[in-house]
């Protein structure tokens, strides 16, 4: 190799070695540059960063102070909270869903009497151990292991009631525990050992206030009875003492004695009667009952008053209402008989009118409408409402001269109510007034009819009404026309002759038509028409029986007239009137009947004479027992027809002796009738329990007795009667009964 080439070739390698540096040199001049640009990326990334530490830092600072609050606010809040809850004198506790206690206050804790074992962690059920086992409970009527179970299972329902716990010392609490959604329970104890207190204060007072109040009844009661004995003697010997000779002044002095005795008798019921109504004492005796005939009765009771007026009392029964219901007939009287009382009291002329109609209502019951009109003073619309209240009357100088206790509407309105219905009222001055009852009462399942219409009707078609009483005649002629006769109606006894036309078949001579004596007209109408029946109307049918047969009627009927009533009558006239055979001898001597043999078991003097007096001229064998025992052996002596039976009596009560008669009885029923001076439902079902057949109440008066006797002994006693009153100065039987308003 030359110089030469080895000159080009260490140029070339320097050469190369240049370009190569120079290469080397342009790349560590890029690495430099990248370089750079990175070092200036992480410096500006440390400064950023350095600044997030910063803030970050920051917000730390704050965010701890923040925490420092909170925690103290929540401080705050949990000692005020239980500041509060340990204030409150009521206990407090919280247990958690494994019924672990988690706090409690103090009122909570010292139920436990500082039992230490009681406290946050302790489990309930070990709770109610301690509770038992301690005797910090009266478990009442449980045992122990029973009340716990009680009370755990309690606990676990989802709602648990309230329970009232009693505590060792006689203290009481209420424990109300409320489950919350998680299972937790919170548990409030509340001591009510005050109100417990009072609540048995109140339960005494209000025993005591009952127990008054039946010492009030039972008063008052004993007070109408004691009344009531002495009552008898005076009205009792009024009646008898009017049945005397005596001058005009006289007899005017003993009727006033009688019907003030009467009327203070009204004033002992109303007061009774309202105070029992008052201390909810009224029970209402429901029974099958005949709604007509209940009306009728309260209006023949007061027929005598509104006749004394003169006033036309009269009843409207729709003909096509039924007549028979389920109701308290007692009760029903007492109302009908205060308003109708009422009407009669407060109207000086006119009329009164009682009205019934009815339909039947939804519930199968036949919704009543009873009306009682009158043409009286009226009331003010003002004071309308105002008399239903106790004690209350319309002070009118129109009425002032009116008596009254002012109790028989609120009276009537409350026993109304006790039956689902109600009284109204509308009513004008000087006009007149209505008093109307509204009640529903389901119909008696039997209708019994009193007489078969055909039996009783047999053979009459043509009937003479003789009564001097237009309205009373109106109704009787009514009566019969919807019973089916021909009816012709005169207002005295002469016209009734003159026109009476031929084919009548039946006379109805009401009361004394125009002065006329009632027998004789009987006797010439008959002789005018052979075969001719007769019936008397008469106001009192008890009374009038035996009159009646005596003055040779064919029968009688009750006035006012009613088709039931005439049916009744017409009904015995037709078996009276199979009649013995024509021509049959007569027996030559009227036999003398034997009279009935009575007994009167009577400690009080004064009535037995009362008594005796009364059934003097009744052809009766009187004998007279002063207590009970004296009773039974008299029975079993003498074996009387009847018993009349005084209800208290020393040694031997009515009652017993009755239980005893009944006892020893071993043939036909011997009938015994209670006397009794109690006047109340309750006392009348006891008498019957006792086995006793009726009642009468004192003070007693004669036309009960003869009631009874005629209900008793029909036939007997009307021929007993009858030859008492041929041996007798025999006045028809004149004496009013029942209440008067
Ligand atoms: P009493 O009749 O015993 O005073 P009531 O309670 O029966 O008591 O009646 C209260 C009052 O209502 C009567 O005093 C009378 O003022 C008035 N009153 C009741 N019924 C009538 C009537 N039919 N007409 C006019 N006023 C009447």
């Amino acid at each position: 190799m030359t110089h030469l080439d080895r000159l080009a070739q260490e140029r070339r390698a320097r050469l190369a070695a240049e370009r190569m540096l120079e290469l080397k040199q342009a790349e560590l001049f890029a690495a430099n540059r990248q370089l750079d640009r990175h070092a200036k990326r992480l410096s500006e990334q440390i400064v950023e960063t350095r600044a997030e530490v910063v803030s970050v830092r920051n917000e730390n600072a704050r965010f701890k102070s923040d925490l420092t609050v909170a925690n103290q606010k929540i401080a705050l809040v949990e000692r005020r909270l239980w500041h509060t809850i340990e204030t409150i004198q009521d206990g407090f506790a919280f247990f958690d869903e494994q019924d672990v206690m988690i706090m409690a206050n103090q009122a909570y804790l010292s139920v436990f009497d500082g039992l230490e074992e009681v406290q946050p962690g302790v489990r309930y059920s070990r709770m109610l151990q301690l509770l038992t086992e301690e005797g910090i409970i009266d478990p009442g009527h449980l045992s122990p292991r029973a009340w716990r179970a009680f009370m755990l299972s309690r606990w676990h329902s989802e709602a648990p009631d309230p329970v009232v716990l009693r505590l060792w010392n006689d203290e009481y609490i209420r424990v109300i525990d409320r489950r919350g959604p998680g299972g937790e329970v919170v548990s409030l104890v509340l001591n009510i050992t005050a109100s417990v207190a009072n609540e048995q204060r109140l339960r005494d007072a209000q025993e005591r206030a009952e127990a008054a109040n039946r010492a009030k009844s039972a008063f008052l009661a004993n007070m109408s009875h004691e009344i009531r004995t002495p009552m008898n003697g005076v009205v009792g010997m009024a009646e008898l003492l009017g049945d005397t000779a005596l001058s005009e002044d006289q007899r005017l002095y003993v009727e006033t004695i009688r019907s003030s005795g009467e009327a203070l008798l009204v004033i002992i019921n109303d007061v009774l009667d309202f105070s029992k109504i008052e201390a909810d004492k009224v029970h209402l005796h429901p029974e099958p009952f005949d709604l007509e005939r209940a009306i009728q009765e309260v209006a023949r009771l007061m027929q005598p008053s509104a006749q004394a007026k003169g006033l036309a009392l009269t009843t409207d029964y729709d003909p096509y209402l039924a007549r028979r219901y389920v109701g308290d007939p007692g009760r029903i009287r007492q109302v009908l008989t205060n308003l109708i009382g009422n009407a009669v009291k407060f109207t000086a002329k006119g009329h009164v009118l009682v009205r019934v109609s009815g339909r039947a209502n939804d519930s199968g019951q036949m919704a009543l409408d009873i009306r009682v009109e009158d043409t009286g003073i009226g009331i003010p619309a003002d004071k309308q409402e105002m008399i239903f209240g106790e004690f209350s009357q319309v002070e009118l100088d129109s009425n002032r001269s009116f008596e009254g206790t002012g109790l028989g509407l609120t009276i009537s309105r409350r026993l109304i109510a006790l039956m689902g219905g109600e009284i109204w009222i509308s009513s004008e001055p000087g006009t007149g007034s209505c008093f109307g009852i509204r009640l529903a009462l389901p119909p008696a399942d039997h209708e019994p009819e009193t007489a078969e219409p055909a039996r009783g009707l047999r053979g009459i078609s043509r009937a003479l009404v003789v009564d001097d009483q237009s309205a009373s005649r109106a109704q009787s002629v009514q009566a019969l026309e919807l019973l089916g006769l021909t009816v012709q109606a005169a207002a005295t006894g002469s016209t009734a002759l003159e026109m009476a036309a031929p084919g009548t078949d039946l006379l109805l001579i009401e009361g004394f038509p125009g002065g006329d004596d009632p027998a004789g007209l009987a006797a010439a109408m008959r002789q005018a028409m052979p075969g001719l029946a007769t019936l008397w109307a008469v106001a009192d049918l008890a009374e009038a029986q035996a009159d009646a047969a005596a003055c040779g009627f064919d029968g009688v009927v009750q006035a006012p007239v009613t088709r039931h009533a005439l049916l009744d009558a017409l009904s015995h006239l037709s078996e009276r009137a199979a009649p013995p055979p024509q021509g049959a001898p007569a027996s030559a001597e009227p036999q003398q009947p034997k009279p009935l043999d009575v007994l009167l078991a009577e400690d009080n003097a004064t009535n037995q004479l009362v008594f005796r007096k009364m059934v003097d001229g009744l052809g009766l064998t009187l004998r007279i027992a002063t207590n009970g025992e004296e009773a039974v052996a008299e029975v079993a002596r003498l074996r009387p027809d009847l018993v009349f039976m005084d209800v208290s009596m020393p040694r031997m009560d009515g009652k017993q002796a009755a239980r005893l008669i009944r006892a020893a009885e071993t043939g036909a029923r011997l009938p015994i009738v209670a006397v009794t001076a109690h006047a109340m439902r309750e006392d009348r079902d006891g008498i019957l329990a006792a086995g006793m057949d009726d009642y009468l109440t004192k003070p007693i008066r004669k036309a009960e007795i003869k009631r009874i006797l005629g209900e008793r002994f029909p036939d007997r006693y009307a021929e007993v009667a009858e030859a008492a009153a041929r041996t007798n100065t025999g006045r028809f039987g004149e004496e009013s009964s029942g209440r008067k308003p």
